[in-house]
């Protein structure tokens, strides 16, 4: 088994990490301490554990990546989180935005179309001791239905469109944070304020790898 060692050293460059992302404009305090708090490092193969305090995406498999810390710290402000809410996250991936989610205190219901990865994190997080509600192998684009409504829905991976699935299955009030578009990504956050109501606001521009159909 290997040992999840998280140090003093992991930790400052951490704390540095999270310094620059109040550079970078990230203001909510709960989110920079939690991601103070989550070993990135622990999320990625060990011999890439000098990268993990980047600012930077990287590889963890199946063609995938842990999304850059920037992008995990912007899509988690828009979600206002607060304890208890049930938040639905498409795109597990590494489980390091899961992480972050629970560490908010959400109870987090998390959705990964990769076997791989799937199978990769579902023996992970409990060892981290981050411990979502539910991780599910499937296809995003449906939601996880049998959960809703969410008072947040976040998608990890670049969608060509926003699904109505996702939309139904937002509580009146909640949040959808999803990154919209094909090359690059508009992020995009829509609030539900009614039972056929959203508002629409685009919040710039995003590189993330394309959210694609379940494979059978
Ligand atoms: N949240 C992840 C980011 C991973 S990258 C992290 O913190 O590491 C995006 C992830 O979305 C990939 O793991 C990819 O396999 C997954 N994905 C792509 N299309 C999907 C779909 N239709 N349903 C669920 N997951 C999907």
């Amino acid at each position: 088994m290997t040992l999840l060692k998280d140090t003093l050293k992991h930790q400052g460059l951490r704390n540095q990490l999270v310094k620059s992302l109040v550079v970078k404009g990230i203001t909510d305090k709960k989110v920079l301490d939690a991601m103070a708090l989550i070993p990135r490092h622990l999320f990625m193969d060990s011999s890439f554990e000098n990268f993990a305090y980047q600012d930077k995406a990287f590889p963890i498999g199946a063609n995938q990546t842990i999304s850059q810390p920037y992008t995990v710290a912007f899509q988690t402000e828009q979600l206002k989180v607060k304890a208890h809410d049930t938040i639905l996250e498409i795109g597990t991936g590494s489980g390091y935005q899961t992480s972050v989610l629970v560490a908010l205190k959400a109870k987090v219901y998390t959705v990964e179309r990769q076997l791989e990865l799937y199978k990769k994190v579902t023996l992970f997080l409990p060892k981290l001791g981050y411990l979502p509600k539910a991780i599910r192998f499937g296809d995003g684009y449906l939601g996880l239905p049998e959960f809703a409504p969410f008072d947040g829905i976040i998608v990890t991976a670049g969608a060509p469109f926003v699904p109505k699935e996702l939309l139904s299955q937002l509580k009146i009030g909640g949040r959808l944070v999803i990154p919209v578009g094909i090359d690059t990504q508009v992020m995009t956050l829509i609030i539900r304020t009614g039972n056929k109501d959203f508002e629409k606001h685009e919040l710039g521009d995003f590189k993330f790898v394309p959210m694609l159909k379940k494979k059978n």
